[in-house]
């Protein structure tokens, strides 16, 4: 077992600066513990960093860009984000869903109007959502972290799980009747980036589709950049050290430090420390998962998108796919290894929100589509198709383009491998047991290591959990 070696100079190295990075550096910070975190980019941030992507003047969110869960961390609410300039918008739409010949499905903050837009399901829609809104506070503890087998609120998670754990397909045959809210389910389920039938793809839904009207999906004035900066100046204000520009190779060059934390994914830590952990866990690592990739697209236009129901420009995201099944069948396609010619496409039209995205009466557009794992294949113009189905005209607007294949998301970011963006994939089997089945999922047996990113438990999103839990895994071994 390994014991903590007192005359190091830092109490823990983090590599890597993504939200879980950053909250692990603050959480351990706040305890007195002298802290620095090791990023290989030239400014930190992760999958939470805003560049001029197309043309100038156009600010594009590289990765992350609504954020519904950084909204309900139970630990970014409790740290003074805002005195170090964050301002969050939060639109009162937090997602539209455009069908065919009929008007797009807005869902509003409050629920009974949401429920009023659902025709025939709008009682099924109020039962399913009500309680997990009721409950929202207190589940979130339980569901951002790690597997409790003793939940903090038991009978709450008993009564989310029985519908959580269900396939998003069979939860809707059981709820609803009609195309709308079943085309809105869809869309929201389709986040797990799991074909629609697998066991607790409806978990995802749940969550988000409750922090739509529990909280929002707000976003980041001037981009996800601005919440980055802010916990890196919250860290750097409770006295931790950050060096950007440093790719780091081997555990050799964290020798100064008396624990680890990796803000980064199993195949990554292997390359790093294979040798320097036990064995039998490297080999767990080493069957770990990863699921599919993502092409991002991101466009400078010349006007706002043209879409063809006006409401959805209220929303900041807009879920492109149509009805359930069409939704169903794209996402099924990208498990098979195959590319939808009709992909389920995620967009975000900050711009209408936060004038410092686009100059005067300019727009930007955040848009990506699922692929299968390492692909190389250009899918803009499949994406723009189903754009243009929703909003004839747009394609006449757009000035400037910048393309992300899944293999380029890894280039620019070694935690998307394959384009995984979610640091693994995250089925039932690693959802809460990633990356291996242990008591204490973070700390890699018998060592100093620790593991906070999104590839540890509650996984993926900009909510910080996983560093916030890695970091007390931590603070137990050093104290
Ligand atoms: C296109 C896209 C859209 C997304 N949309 C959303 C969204 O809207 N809302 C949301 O909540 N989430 C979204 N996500 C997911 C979210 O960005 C991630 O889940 C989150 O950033 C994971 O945080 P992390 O700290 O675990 O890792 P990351 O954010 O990936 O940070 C890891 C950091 O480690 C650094 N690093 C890696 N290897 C090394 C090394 N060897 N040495 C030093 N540094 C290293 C990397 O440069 C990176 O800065 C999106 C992701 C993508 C790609």
């Amino acid at each position: 077992m390994e014991v903590v070696d007192k005359n190091k100079q830092y109490d823990a190295i983090i590599v890597g600066s993504g939200p879980n990075g950053l909250a692990a550096g603050i959480a351990l910070a706040q305890k007195g513990k002298k802290i620095k975190i090791i990023e290989a980019s030239d400014t930190v941030g992760g999958g939470a960093r805003t560049k001029f992507l197309t043309l100038p003047g156009y600010k594009h969110d590289v990765c992350s860009a609504i954020h519904p869960m950084a909204m309900a961390s139970p630990f970014f609410t409790t740290l003074p984000l805002e005195k170090y300039g964050l301002k969050w918008i939060t639109p009162r739409f937090p997602v539209a869903h455009p069908l065919d010949n009929e008007p797009a499905v807005i869902m509003d903050l409050d629920i009974h109007k949401t429920a009023s837009e659902l025709g025939i399901d709008s009682a099924a829609y109020l039962k399913l959502f009500s309680p997990i809104i009721k409950d929202f506070n207190d589940l979130l503890p339980d569901l951002l972290g790690p597997f409790n087998p003793i939940p903090k609120s038991p009978i709450k998670v008993a009564k989310f799980g029985l519908n959580a754990i269900r396939s998003a397909s069979s939860l809707v045959n059981s709820k609803f009747k009609g195309d709308r809210s079943r085309a809105l389910f869809a869309g929201l389920a389709a986040h797990s980036i799991q074909p629609l039938d697998n066991t607790a793809t409806s978990a995802i839904a749940l969550v988000l589709g409750a922090a739509g009207h529990a909280v929002g999906w707000p976003l980041p004035e001037g981009g996800s950049q601005s919440l980055s900066n802010a916990l890196a100046e919250h860290f750097t204000y409770l006295g931790g050290e950050i060096e950007t520009g440093k790719m780091i190779t081997s555990v050799d060059q964290l020798s100064e430090a008396k624990a680890v934390l990796f803000d980064i994914t199993p195949k990554q830590i292997l390359s790093i420390a294979e040798n320097q952990i036990p064995k039998s866990y490297a080999k767990k690592l080493k069957s770990y998962r990863y699921g599919p990739g993502v092409f991002k697209l991101d466009l400078a236009l010349d006007g706002p998108i043209p879409w063809k129901d006006e409401n959805c420009s209220k929303a900041a995201t807009v879920h492109i796919g149509g009805t359930f099944e069409e939704i169903a069948e794209a996402e099924s396609q990208v498990f098979e290894g195959k590319h939808p010619e009709k992909p389920f496409v995620l967009l975000t039209q900050q711009s209408f929100f936060d004038q410092s995205r686009a100059p005067e009466g300019k727009h930007t557009v955040w848009c990506y589509c699922h692929v299968p794992n390492g692909s190389t294949r250009d899918m803009t113009q499949q994406i723009e198709d189903q754009i243009e189905r929703f909003a004839p005209g747009f394609k006449d607007l757009i000035l400037s383009r910048n393309k992300m294949n899944a293999a380029d998301m890894q280039t620019y970011n070694p935690n998307y491998i394959g384009g995984d963006i979610n640091g693994g994939i995250q089925d039932l089997r690693q959802l809460y047991t990633r990356p291996v089945n242990l008591f204490d999922p973070y700390r890699i047996p018998n060592t100093s290591y620790f593991i906070c990113s999104s590839s540890s438990p509650p996984g993926g999103g900009v909510h910080g959990m996983c560093g916030y839990h890695a970091a007390q895994a931590v603070l137990n071994f050093l104290n």
